[in-house]
């Protein structure tokens, strides 16, 4: 198995970003960053650079993927289909979507105080970011969002047995 797939996308790709570590894929986002920040750290980590800039795709070389699409769902499914991606269903939810850093099981004891009542009362299974503290819980946002993977996917259904 080659090693997972990284990324760094560019400031017109922040739901992309978002969708890529929903799906558990290490997606480095900032919502200011000079071109030759992300062409370093698209180099210096190996991290495929995702850019709607053509200019900066072609600096970006091999390492660069112009994304073409608009919204987000097309871009998701260019992003698997020219990579030959095979996201994993295990993988899905299983990284923080505002900073990217995997998630870690909490007790439903640490969680006491820190997610709404009503939330603590109704689940049992907590995970939290070590990054910046947020808690997640397999709610109905959850479900949404996995429902909502599951149909990106099928978008680009005949591409993710590869080739
Ligand atoms: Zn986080």
């Amino acid at each position: 198995m080659p090693p997972p797939h990284r990324f760094v996308a560019d400031i017109m790709l922040g739901k992309l970003a978002r969708w890529l570590r929903a799906m558990g894929y290490d997606t480095l986002y900032f919502k200011f960053a000079e071109d030759r920040h992300l062409l370093q750290l698209a180099h210096v980590e190996a991290r495929t650079l995702l850019t709607r800039d053509a200019r900066l795709a072609r600096l970006a070389g091999a390492g660069g993927l112009l994304i073409h699409a608009t919204e987000v769902e097309p871009q998701v499914a260019e992003v698997i289909e020219c990579l030959a991606l095979h996201p994993s269903g295990e993988d899905f939810l299983s990284r923080c979507l505002e900073c990217n850093t995997r998630l870690v099981d909490r007790s439903k004891d640490s969680a006491r105080g820190l997610v709404p009542a009503y939330i603590f009362a109704r689940h049992d299974r907590f995970v939290g970011c070590p990054g910046c503290a947020r808690i997640y819980w397999q709610g109905s946002h959850a479900d949404r969002m996995l429902a909502r993977l599951g149909r990106m996917l099928g978008l680009s259904g005949p591409t993710l047995s590869g080739p």
